[in-house]
């Protein structure tokens, strides 16, 4: 199990160091911004849909190594999927860090490396911060999300 955990935090060092998709778009279908005030993460984040699909993701700004490591492996993970995909992954997400759904974090894959979090209340907030940027991307655009 330590082995596990000692592998997790790789992937969260390796996607803070070098984030995956962290550039500008400038032509995207949705975006927002979102602000963690408890941790002075901030971070924008860019959507090109075409239909329903998602084909493009990425994001600029970041924060402490949590929320940094998290944007980069949501967007990662979102190139390719359906919004409707995006949002389920969002419920499985909150479920898994919030509530400690275990049935929801199998469902993670790759992602539940940040589930590690569950244990520091503190950084609930940085890990789950994109996700609440997408959703508010998705379902508002151009407002500021909220961690609240
Ligand atoms: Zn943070």
């Amino acid at each position: 199990m330590q082995e596990l955990q000692a592998l997790y935090q790789e992937v969260i060092i390796d996607h803070n160091r070098n984030p995956r998709n962290h550039h500008v778009m400038l032509d995207p279908t949705y975006q927002a911004d979102g602000f963690n005030p408890l941790c002075g993460d901030k971070l924008h984040l860019f959507l090109k849909t075409k239909n329903d699909l998602i084909e493009e993701a990425c994001f600029t700004g970041g924060g402490c190594a949590i929320s940094t490591a998290s944007a980069s492996l949501m967007t990662e993970f979102l190139k390719g999927k359906t919004l409707t995909e995006a949002k389920t992954m969002f419920s499985n997400f909150h479920k898994a860090i919030i509530q400690n759904d275990h049935a929801a974090e199998i469902k993670l894959g790759k992602l539940s490396v940040l589930t590690g979090v569950k244990a520091f209340p503190a950084r609930v907030k940085c890990a789950t911060l994109a996700w609440h940027t997408l959703k508010t991307a998705i379902e508002r655009q151009h407002e500021v999300a909220s961690t609240e």
